[in-house]
């Protein structure tokens, strides 16, 4: 810095708010599924591309970071499912955005009852983030045959497949479109603003964005993800030809509805989203009513919803958490109850959390969600 040059007053700290800064100045403002794509997934600086995003000394903690019986009942999930696909000699075992690799390391050791499933089971891991694959390698690389990374799911070769994606979604970016006296326009980030950044509206006109209620009020937000429409185009891809089952664990809502969830967390508390940019997690509520309508508009099948309090409690929760606090004692048979605790209570992740499956279209019932779904609908405004 030169001796004249002046820190940014509140501005952004970033290399890359910098950059789009000077994007913004020179184009005009950005939409906020666009500054979102660009703080998580720039090639240079985005947080998934050069962060480690997870565990205590990271920004926020996920299920299977919290507790083995999450992974290891995922595993159990799986081995059932490929049973009811008429166990096929070869199934694609794949993950969506697998983090540190620890949910998959469990359900692996967990289907180790089944050297049937074991032996027919391939590993394919859709990751974008250089530092987690580099993680995900050292959790699973002495557990598994062979383990493929991807950049997206369109690239892993069809055949059977078993998809596990927990909380993969809510971390693909959202557009945000505001109802207004004259129609709906894009929610856009402008410069100007405590951080040097703020809140804008686009000048041109929307549409009624698909799936938002007809009674919206001025001011109400509606959210759209582009991203997760790719994901469950694929998913219908794979699902037309060859059995297929994915298992969708997330936060967000049963019923598409108007509201604002997009949030920043960093170092486990919440954080301004225009802050900082590419060193806070950005992610939103997934809309599950969205996605489940998506898939069966595509052909699938979805099944559920439970929330994760239910699902893991049908899995055998209960029984798996007793049998392991049995065998440790002191302070590590609390830590288990703990942990397990932690997965179902309601006021932690019991009921925010949401499961639901996508399967191909003649597949039987997944283990745990029996119901068949068409979908949550939209809440009219005078419902929320
Ligand atoms: N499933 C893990 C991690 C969740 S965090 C767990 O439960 O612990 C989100 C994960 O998705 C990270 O691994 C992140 O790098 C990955 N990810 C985020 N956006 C992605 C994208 N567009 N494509 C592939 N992976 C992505």
């Amino acid at each position: 810095m030169s001796a004249t040059a002046r820190p940014l007053q509140n501005g952004p700290t970033t290399a890359l708010g910098e950059a789009l800064m000077r994007r913004i100045g020179a184009a005009g403002p950005i939409g906020v599924g666009d500054f979102m794509d660009a703080c998580l997934n720039d090639a240079q600086h985005g947080y998934y591309r050069v962060r480690e995003p997870l565990g205590r000394d990271g920004d926020f903690i996920t299920s299977p970071e919290v507790s083995q019986i999450f992974g290891e009942l995922i595993g159990l999930w799986a081995v059932e499912t490929w049973r009811a696909m008429g166990g096929p000699d070869e199934i694609s075992l794949i993950e969506l955005g697998p983090g540190r690799g620890t949910l998959m390391a469990d359900a692996l050791r967990a289907s180790s009852l089944a050297p049937d499933f074991q032996k027919a089971c391939s590993l394919h891991l859709v990751e974008t983030s250089a530092p987690l694959r580099a993680r995900q390698e050292s959790a699973l690389g002495s557990m598994a045959r062979k383990i493929s990374w991807y950049d997206t799911l369109e690239q892993i070769e069809p055949g059977p497949s078993i998809v596990i994606a927990n909380e993969f979604f809510d971390a693909l970016p959202i557009q945000q479109f505001v109802a207004t006296s004259d129609g709906w326009r894009e929610r856009c980030v402008v410069l100007g603003g405590s951080n040097a950044f703020s809140f804008g509206l686009g000048q041109t006109p929307q549409p009624l964005p698909a799936g938002a209620p007809a009674d919206a009020l001025e001011g109400d937000i509606f959210e759209l993800r582009p991203a997760a429409g790719d994901v469950i185009a694929q998913l219908a891809r794979r699902g037309a030809v060859q059995p297929m089952a994915a298992l969708v664990i997330d936060y967000g809502h049963l019923t598409s509805a108007c509201g604002d969830t997009l949030q920043a967390v960093r170092h486990h508390r919440a954080a301004d989203p225009l802050s900082a940019p590419g060193e806070t997690d950005l992610t939103a509520h997934v809309d599950f009513a969205a996605l489940a309508g998506l898939a069966s508009a595509s052909g699938l099948r979805v099944w559920g919803p439970l929330d994760q309090r239910a699902f893991l409690l049908s899995l055998g929760l209960a029984q798996r958490c007793e049998h392991l606090a049995a065998s440790a004692c002191g302070q590590a048979a609390a830590d288990v109850r703990a942990g397990a605790k932690r997965l179902v209570d309601p006021d932690q992740m019991g009921t925010l959390f949401k499961v639901i499956a996508i399967t191909s279209p003649q597949a039987l019932a997944p283990p745990a969600l029996e119901q068949a779904w068409d979908g949550g609908g939209v809440a009219r405004r005078s419902e929320q």
